[in-house]
């Protein structure tokens, strides 16, 4: 069986299908709770000192507490529920075409050193009767982005959660993301590019995954 992919986020139409798709900045929720917020801001302080820093001069004085804050910001995924976000929009329709959601912005943690690692994922999968909203496709991957994490898993649990709540026939994601523990600190390989893939159900065939891999690797904007 050969796949038609509706190819999206690229001004490229393959098929008929004509979808265009913008992926929108998750909106910045401002939720913090006060008990974890000044427990962390004091570990911070400390950190702060223990850093050789004077924690109490002007430049670092408010810093602690906008750590506290953004740590909170990037691990939100904790909270939240990728396979609801997925139901929340999941509806019938009879396409067996291969879904793709290619270059969606992903910024997380490496969970060894909490330094950032962030680079593009790219999502397939072929509906088995349930499509979802494409934005929640992006969501998820923000869902398990903010969080401390390993890239390889990170992979693995955007394919379970779309299979959980899709059941479709197939899903293919592969994220290509730099890490600034390899960057900034030994190893300073300033331009390599960490690239994992998972694939499961029709994509294990070589035939529906070189043809995934061929539509994400094509630069056609
Ligand atoms: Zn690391």
């Amino acid at each position: 069986m050969k796949h038609r992919g509706i190819l999206l986020n690229t001004r490229h139409n393959y098929g008929q299908t004509k979808l265009k798709y913008s992926i929108m900045a998750y909106k910045k929720t401002e939720q913090y709770e006060d008990r974890i917020t000044s427990q962390l801001i004091t570990n911070y302080k400390q950190t702060i000192s223990l850093l050789g820093e004077d924690a109490e001069r002007e430049g670092l004085i408010k810093t602690p507490e906008r750590v506290a804050k953004a740590m909170q910001y990037l691990t939100q995924g904790y909270h939240i529920d990728a396979k609801a976000i997925l139901d929340s929009a999941k509806f019938h329709e009879e396409v067996s075409e291969m879904i793709i959601v290619k270059d969606i912005e992903m910024y997380s943690m490496c969970e060894h050193h909490m330094l950032p690692f962030f680079g593009k994922a790219h999502i397939a999968y072929i509906p088995n009767g349930w499509i979802t909203g494409l934005s929640k496709i992006a969501r998820v991957v923000d869902v398990y982005a903010r969080r401390l994490q390993v890239q390889e898993r990170l992979t693995t649990q955007i394919l379970e959660a779309i299979k959980a709540s899709l059941n479709p026939l197939g899903v293919a994601v592969v994220i290509e993301a730099s890490h600034l523990c390899m960057m900034m600190r030994g190893v300073q390989k300033q331009n390599s590019v960490t690239t994992t893939s998972a694939f499961w159900g029709e994509f294990e065939k070589n035939e529906t995954r070189s043809e995934f891999t061929k539509l994400i690797s094509s630069r056609l904007h």
